[in-house]
């Protein structure tokens, strides 16, 4: 039986699973636990409440629907996106291969505010190890992270780069890293370079001298994950087709992701549609 591999189990995602699951596939939900909803005290513009309903309960409510259809539930979290002969999610429970893969982890972080970054994107800023390792051969650069997420990117650049720099930006270290990493606990005060990168300055007035700089901060989004595979994002939103399809065959992304109205009733409406034309397709092929 073809199999779909959800990431995320907000209203985009298991509205994704439920659409998969009873169209038949295989579905599985990848999801490192509450997401936006969470956060939201009372839900009122959503149909069919008379009484506004907690974010927290919708989405519990949500989970426990999907869960009666048969999809399989997987707590951890997404830190790769790979295709070898199939699409695989790799995440700190290892990997799950897939016929087709739903991006639904919610908006993106916002890129830190230290100064220099912005304007150095692609100029040595960089927001995907695997996409861009090859360009620092040799070369000195720092990954700006602390977690899970910031060591599978730093695994990426160590056989490739020459040495490779952990900037935590003040945050603790949540992930063990290699000890061949050298860890700057600092806050960053801003990335330097005119053309390009050429370093960073720490809290302190400390310096270091850096061809790149990876910007892996917290949990990988959807962006970062269609980055990976080389699927079209515009800032922090994923560009989907009339199917919700990304640019790339058979990686699908619905709900905040993909920008616009960030509202469970277009999350609910693209998941949806996005398990839909994901079933649809593996049908076909
Ligand atoms: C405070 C607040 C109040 C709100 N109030 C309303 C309201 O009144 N009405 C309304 O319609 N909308 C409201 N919203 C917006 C609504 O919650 C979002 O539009 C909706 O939840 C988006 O759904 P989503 O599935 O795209 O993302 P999310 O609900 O954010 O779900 C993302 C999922 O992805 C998972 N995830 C992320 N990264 C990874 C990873 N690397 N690996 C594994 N899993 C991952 C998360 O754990 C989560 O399960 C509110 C939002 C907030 C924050």
């Amino acid at each position: 039986m073809p199999n779909i591999v959800i990431i995320g189990s907000g209203p985009a995602g298991v509205s994704a699973a439920l659409y998969a699951a009873r169209a038949g596939v295989e579905t599985t939900v990848l999801t490192k636990g509450p997401g936006a909803l969470d956060r939201a005290e009372l839900i009122q513009n959503y149909y069919g409440f008379a009484e506004p309903i907690s974010g927290a309960e919708l989405e519990r409510r949500g989970i426990e629907g999907a869960k009666a259809l048969g999809v399989q539930f997987v707590t951890t979290e997404a830190v790769g996106l790979t295709y070898m002969d199939k699409l695989t999610v790799e995440t700190l429970a290892g990997d799950f291969p897939a016929d087709a893969v739903i991006l639904a982890t919610g908006a993106s972080r916002a890129a830190p505010h230290i100064p220099g970054l912005a304007g150095l994107e692609g100029h040595g800023v960089s927001y995907c190890a695997t996409c861009d390792a090859f360009f620092y051969r040799g070369r000195d650069v720092a990954v700006l992270g602390s977690g899970e997420y910031a060591l599978h990117e730093v695994q990426a650049l160590l056989p490739v780069v020459k040495s490779v720099t952990l900037l935590t930006n003040g945050s603790p270290l949540t992930a063990s890293f290699p000890p061949e990493v050298t860890v700057c606990p600092e806050k960053v005060n801003a990335i330097l370079g005119e053309e390009r990168v050429s370093g960073v300055e720490l809290s302190g007035g400390k310096t270091v001298a850096l061809s790149g700089v990876f910007v892996v901060l917290g949990v990988a989004g959807s962006t970062a994950l269609a980055r990976k595979l080389g699927a079209e994002v515009d800032g922090n939103r994923i560009l989907v087709d009339e199917h919700m399809q990304t640019t790339l065959p058979g990686l699908y992304a619905a709900g905040d992701c993909t920008g616009g109205l960030l509202q469970v009733a277009k999350a609910v409406y693209e998941g949806a549609l996005a398990g839909t034309e994901a079933a649809k397709a593996l049908r076909k092929g």
